[in-house]
């Protein structure tokens, strides 16, 4: 979500730029100094290749320049970065995502619920916690019309139908290219990543909101 973003990835990064150039805020930073900032941008998503707009920040995309490509071409795709990853022993390797995130697909979902229950038990409450709107916007007159859910079923978390696999992710076990590729990461692929610059809260609305 845009407000988790901009609290949670813009600020800290910020912050620690700034320190790392010796002008901690409110100490205006000098014109032509600035950090720059890696950022693993696949070919697949070159898209959300996006400069920070701030001065003192510059953002790179290594993987957007790397030969070594299955294809041939320049630029690393998911699917290069995971055969790399898994040639140096790292078996899985998920998106990132905030826990409660919801542009999480059913895969997503079921992994936060089966993998990591102390996640999943926070997803649920933050969900149900969600429900009449934000606390703020509702004590300054702005009230949630409807009701917000984190799973685009429009049903709290869990009772929210993510067993259900979805035509997307058949297609794509179908399309397997990488028989070793484990389910979880083929099911993955079928949610876009979020990365500080680029946050898919951007291009669209990010809770599911029933009407009343
Ligand atoms: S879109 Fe999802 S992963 Fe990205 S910042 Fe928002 S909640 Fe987090």
């Amino acid at each position: 979500m845009q407000r988790s973003t901009s609290e949670y990835k813009l600020k800290p990064i910020k912050r620690q730029a700034r320190q790392l150039l010796g002008y901690p805020h409110p100490k205006p930073v000098p014109r032509g100094l600035h950090a720059e900032q890696w950022i693993g941008i696949s070919r697949d998503e070159f898209h959300r290749a996006k400069d920070s707009g701030i001065q003192y920040l510059r953002s790179a995309f290594p993987l957007l320049h790397l030969d070594g490509a299955a294809d041939g071409r320049e630029g690393w795709t998911r699917d290069d970065c995971l055969r790399y990853l898994r040639a140096n022993g790292w078996a899985s390797t998920p998106k990132s995502a905030c826990i409660g995130c919801p542009f999480h697909s059913n895969a997503q979902w079921r992994r936060l619920r089966d993998e990591q229950p102390e996640e999943w038990a926070d997803a649920v409450a933050f969900d149900a916690a969600i429900r009449a709107g934000n606390a703020r916007g509702n004590a300054m007159g702005k009230p949630l019309l409807g009701e917000a859910y984190l799973h685009r079923s429009r049903r709290p978390l869990d009772q929210a139908p993510i067993d259900r696999v979805t035509s997307h992710e058949w297609a794509q076990r179908q399309t397997d290219i990488f028989a070793q590729i484990a389910d979880a990461e083929l099911d993955d692929n079928d949610a876009e990543g979020c990365s500080p610059w680029s946050c898919r809260s951007e291009e669209t609305t990010h809770v599911h909101r029933e009407s009343a």
